[in-house]
């Protein structure tokens, strides 16, 4: 520290071996000479700007960092306050600095020591100053009043600042992220409802066609129903009438050869024709199906079926009788048949066919098994004979009763089996015991 006027900074200054003092006034005054040397060199070494100042706030000592924060020279320093040391031309109204020191330097009396921080534009620092008194109020007023240490806090304060704007950064990627995940969020939520929205439709349309579809047999089914029984309630009866007629007249007719042979040949068209109705008509639904059930309807259909084919060597087992056909599954039952058997005689090429008619407690089993060409022989001409439409209208009958429809080659390895299957429910479990 350079000296205005000699002030001792400590009270019993060091010597160089640490022995008492001489008593030699040259040698002691040697000694107080390198002691204030070696002070001055540890004080000005500091980072701080250290200044020693009097009752009036004015500058008596300060160290070399004067110089090194361009502040002016060592002696120009001196006798100034600490404002004008720092602020040199002073342009701020009101002076931010000129205001923490005033304040800090009232505060001394009541508080020891007193610092603040603040960010000074002029000098282009960040500074902290402590103010710290050196002696008791009401001492030797020539005597330094206190020591100001100002620091440097620049590098801190930007580091503060970096880490506020990193901080603030992060804050704002995460901010975007999470608002990104929230939009995904709800992308993935519109997402979730447009799918199950579909779904939903996807299923009330298919509910809509099996009901449609189910309709539509049904409907058929009534259609058949109705035409046979007209068929046979009134053509067949008006037939009937006119065979009557015909029969009488042939009968009380005696002259005319002629006559007679045309009326026996009419007789006999008209009973063929009425052969072929009642076929027609037992074609389209059975009456036996409604009157009797599904069995006596597959066994009239097997009976008809080998008069019809004599080629084919038909044998039926079946093991129950109409009470253990479920009502709900009757007309299923026996249109399968139909289709099958028909199916057999046209594409087939067999000479056996078997149908097997079974249920066990919880099962109904309809099995048709033929000795013919095939699955794939008969699925060559599928197309063109239309049994393609045929196996689907089975499976879709199947579904439609709850049951499965399966088509495979025959266990002997020759020929087809077409095996149909319904599980029963509990109500329809007990009608066979009930049967029994
Ligand atoms: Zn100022």
């Amino acid at each position: 520290m350079s000296q205005h006027r000699p002030v001792s900074m400590s009270t019993q200054p060091p010597t160089e071996t640490g022995a008492p003092v001489a008593a030699d006034p040259a040698s002691v005054q040697a000694a107080i000479a390198r002691a204030k040397f070696e002070w001055e060199c540890t004080v000005d070494a500091l980072p701080d700007l250290i200044c020693l100042l009097d009752a009036n706030g004015e500058i008596v000592r300060v160290n070399r960092v004067v110089e090194r924060w361009h502040l002016g020279s060592l002696s120009n320093a001196l006798g100034r306050d600490l404002h004008s040391l720092l602020h040199e031309t002073c342009a701020a109204h009101p002076c931010a600095l000129l205001r923490a020191l005033t304040r800090g330097w009232s505060k001394l009396s009541s508080e020891n020591p007193v610092e603040f921080e603040l960010r000074d534009a002029p000098l282009g620092r960040a500074l902290h100053v402590t103010l710290s008194r050196t002696r008791p109020t009401g001492s030797a007023p020539s005597e330094p009043l206190a020591v100001a240490l100002v620091a440097d806090v620049t590098a801190l304060h930007l580091a503060r600042e970096a880490l506020k704007t990193v901080n603030l950064e992060l804050e704002a990627r995460v901010r975007l992220r999470t608002e990104a995940l929230a939009e995904a969020n709800r992308d993935l939520q519109n997402e979730i409802a447009r799918r199950e929205a579909a779904e939903e439709a996807l299923r009330h349309s298919r509910n809509e066609l099996a009901t449609l579809s189910r309709q539509l047999i049904n409907a058929q089914e009534m259609e058949r129903k109705r035409i046979a029984r007209e068929l046979h309630d009134s053509v067949g009866q008006q037939l009937s009438a006119i065979k009557y007629s015909l029969e009488g007249l042939c009968a009380g007719h005696h002259g005319g050869d002629e006559l007679q042979r045309t009326l026996q040949r009419s007789i006999g068209t008209l009973q063929l024709t009425m052969d072929e109705l009642r076929g027609i008509a037992m074609d389209l639904r059975p009456p036996v199906l409604d009157d009797l059930g599904a069995v006596s309807a597959v066994e009239w259909f097997c009976r008809e079926f080998a008069q019809s084919y004599p080629g084919l060597q038909l044998r039926a087992r079946i093991t129950i009788d109409d009470a253990e056909v479920p009502e709900r599954l009757s007309t299923t039952v026996f249109r399968s048949l139909q289709e099958l058997l028909n199916n057999v005689a046209k594409h087939a090429r067999a000479r056996e066919v078997t149908v097997a008619l079974s249920r066990s407690a919880e099962q109904l089993q309809l099995i048709v098994t033929d000795d013919g060409v095939g699955l794939e022989a008969t699925a060559g001409n599928a197309t063109e004979a239309g049994s393609g439409r045929g196996v689907r209208n089975l499976r879709e009958r199947a579904a439609m009763t709850g049951g499965t429809f399966a088509l495979g080659a025959a266990p002997a390895g020759r020929g087809t089996e077409a095996r149909l299957e319904w599980r029963l429910g509990s109500a329809e479990q007990s009608s066979r015991s009930d049967a029994a």
